[in-house]
């Protein structure tokens, strides 16, 4: 395992977001008056603080009015208290004017009267029972109604107070200034808290603490002045203002603070719409993007430079069988490197990471989800931000799995190719060879029936010799139309196709190799089904394939040191238009050979095998539109089988009644490795 990557804290890449899945929801940015919130919610805010400023203001009203019409009453019941006591002094005056027989000479140096002077009474009269003035003090006092002491600072009207005097003998009148009354009775606080008049029935103005009228917005309350002076009236009104709420501080300061809201919501709106419009734009270009990137042939893949895979598009994760979401994220070792190229694919990660990766590319082989193997192309280059800085590695990405299938057929068929023109050279040989066995063929059979004859004329020839003769020409006669055969297949002929029984035909492929059966001790099971149909073959063609397959299995058999077995049955195959052929045995096997390896020419396992045999086999085989198969038998050993078509009666063989899939066109049939077939195998013969 190689060591893991140890890199420094690095700027991350940032994954741009798949628009692909972007684009079918809402648009990120939300709802396009996300702008106009921050406002609505100032203008709440503002809201309330109106409605908390108007009750505190009415809370407040409330509480003076309260305080107000406190103070009215206590000031009222003070006043009405101060007067109701100046009356009870005049009527200690006017008792005492009777107890001591005070006459008006002696009236104005009471010492009753002088006290009340000094307060605040502006003077005193004294009626008789007639209502005539008998004294009153000081001289100079003016009438009730008329002004005060005009000049001076009081203001306002004058009051009464009256008592009979004992004995009926009159009444003191005791005249005081409304505006001493206050300026002695209200206390100082009070005064300053609040404007005082005293008002009479008709709203006129008594006497008050302060000029002029009463303002609109000042709070007042009027309170009926108590029996002392009837008809009067007591009114306060509050010198502070209690201030609109719309004129508070608070008010301006929230004004301004909806101004700048108001500003800065318009800023923001002018700045989403630009962001909007931004990324409309970047979602046009994101799906043009996305659109080009899924058109391409080409595999793009970013790490970043821990190799983390950041992004991959469609076609890459296509190539790989995977979901771009199930790439994205993964660290080296990738889930798509094959599982025996572990190590290789680490090293070659290493040095990519390294920045080492050929500017020219490489080649690379990685593994489809579904196990199947690809061979890639990879061009990597640096990736770069927007600030210039490297921030991992981009690779597109070649799948060249077909152009190196095809690269490896050509290389095959051009092995092949050679293979042919080798083959032809043989061919040429077989051909020569023929052309040239032929002739002592023929000499040996002549000089056989010549030999015969001359023996047949004696009179008492030898029986075994004359049989030895006649099998000797029985067999130089066969060996003679297997030499025609080759010669017609070396001259490119059709084989020669005719009604034939199969039984026979592997009945005399197996005398061929009867020698070598007894010599191995084989033991034969033969299962030849007599009920079979004729078939349509070239009988010679067909023994030799027979022949082959049993020497195959004797050779295979001579391997093996327990019991040989060699069975061959002859059978319809289940479709009924051919007759199959089946030669088993309990030799060593196939060793998992398929039967495209074992049919390939100069295949062999053999020290002085020439890997011809199955090869020609199967031409033979494929050229009588049959077909060569061959497996391992269930107790070991191997079991090899061809085809065979039936014969049918008034009808030559018709290849578009054949199945296609069965064989290959007989003008694909390698005849050429046919064409040496028979040399080597009939020799061994
Ligand atoms: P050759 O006999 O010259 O080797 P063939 O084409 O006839 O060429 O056979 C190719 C190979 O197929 C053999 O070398 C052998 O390995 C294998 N083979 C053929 N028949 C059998 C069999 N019955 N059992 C095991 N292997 C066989």
């Amino acid at each position: 395992m190689s060591p893991p990557l140890s890199v420094p804290p690095r700027p991350q890449l940032a994954v741009p977001p798949s628009p692909r899945f972007k684009l079918l929801g809402r648009p990120v940015g939300g709802p396009r008056s996300l702008w106009a919130w921050p406002l609505l919610l100032s203008l709440l805010f503002v809201a309330g603080v109106l409605v908390w400023m108007i009750r505190s203001e009415a809370d407040e009203r409330d509480a003076r009015r309260a305080e107000l019409i406190s103070d009215a009453l206590t000031l009222e019941a003070q006043l009405s208290g101060a007067l109701e006591a100046e009356t009870a002094r005049l009527k200690a005056l006017a008792d005492d004017m009777g107890v001591h027989h005070t006459g008006p000479e002696s009236f104005d140096r009471h010492a009753l009267l002088l006290d009340g002077l000094r307060r605040f009474w502006v003077s005193v009269t004294w009626v008789d029972a007639q209502g005539r003035i008998v004294a009153q003090v000081p001289d100079d006092a003016l009438p009730a109604n008329a002004p005060l002491r005009a000049g001076s600072s009081e203001r306002g009207r004058a009051g009464h107070l009256s008592v009979g005097l004992p004995g009926k003998k009159g009444l003191l009148v005791a005249r005081y200034s409304y505006a001493s009354l206050l300026r002695q009775r209200v206390p100082w606080w009070l005064a300053r808290k609040y404007d005082i008049r005293v008002l009479d029935s008709a709203d006129d103005v008594i006497a008050a603490t302060v000029d002029g009228e009463r303002a609109p917005d000042q709070l007042w309350y009027r309170k009926a002045m108590g029996p002392a002076m009837a008809q009067g009236w007591l009114e306060l009104a509050a010198r502070e203002r209690v201030t609109p709420w719309w004129r508070t501080l608070p008010m301006a300061l929230m004004g301004g603070f909806l101004l700048l809201v108001a500003a800065a919501s318009w800023m923001l709106r002018r700045q989403m719409l630009g962001v909007e419009r931004a990324e409309r734009a970047w979602r046009t270009e994101a799906a043009w993007r996305t659109a080009m990137e899924d058109s391409l042939a080409v595999g793009l893949r970013a790490r970043d430079l821990d190799g983390r895979l950041v992004y991959v598009n469609k076609t890459m994760a296509d190539m790989l069988g995977y979901q771009p979401e199930e790439l994205i994220g993964q660290m080296p070792p990738m889930p798509y490197w094959p599982q025996d190229e572990q190590e290789e694919s680490m090293r070659r990660h290493l040095r990519n990471m390294a920045g080492q990766a050929p500017r020219e590319g490489y080649e690379s082989r990685w593994q489809h989800r579904d196990g199947h193997v690809l061979d890639v192309m990879v061009f990597e280059a640096r990736l770069v931000d927007a600030q210039g800085r490297h921030i991992g590695w981009m690779a597109s990405v070649l799948n060249i799995t077909e152009r190196k299938r095809l690269e490896e057929r050509e290389r095959r068929q051009a092995d092949t190719m050679a293979h042919h023109s080798r083959l032809t050279m043989l061919g040429e040989v077989a051909s020569t060879l023929a052309h040239e066995l032929n002739q002592p063929l023929s000499a040996i059979t002549s000089y056989n029936a010549g030999v015969l004859n001359a023996l047949q004329r004696h009179d008492h020839p030898d029986p075994l010799l004359l049989g030895a003769l006649q099998r000797l020409g029985e067999q130089a006669a066969h060996a003679g139309r297997i030499v025609k055969r080759i010669r017609e297949f070396l001259t490119r002929r059709e084989p020669q196709r005719e009604r034939g029984d199969i039984n026979q035909i592997v009945r005399a492929a197996m005398d061929l190799q009867r020698r070598d059966l007894l010599r191995h001790g084989v033991v034969l099971n033969l299962q030849f089904d007599c009920a079979l149909p004729s078939v349509l073959v070239d009988p010679i063609l067909i023994e030799q394939v027979a022949a082959n397959l049993v020497r195959n299995a004797c050779d295979a058999l001579a391997m093996r040191t327990g019991s040989r077995q060699l069975q061959v049955v002859t059978a319809l195959a289940p479709d009924g238009r051919f007759v199959k052929v089946q030669v088993t045995d309990n030799g060593p096997g196939l060793g998992g050979q398929s039967i495209e390896t074992l049919c390939a020419p100069f295949f062999s396992t053999k020290a002085e095998g020439m890997g011809m045999g199955l090869a020609i086999c199967r031409s033979i085989v494929e050229l009588h539109y049959g077909a060569l198969d061959a497996e391992e038998a269930p107790g070991g050993g191997a079991v090899f089988s061809f085809t065979v078509p039936c014969w049918r009666e008034g009808e030559s063989f018709d290849m578009d009644d054949m199945d296609d899939t069965a064989f290959e066109s007989p003008a694909a049939v390698d005849t050429s490795v046919l064409d040496i077939a028979a040399t080597p195998k009939e020799s061994a013969s």
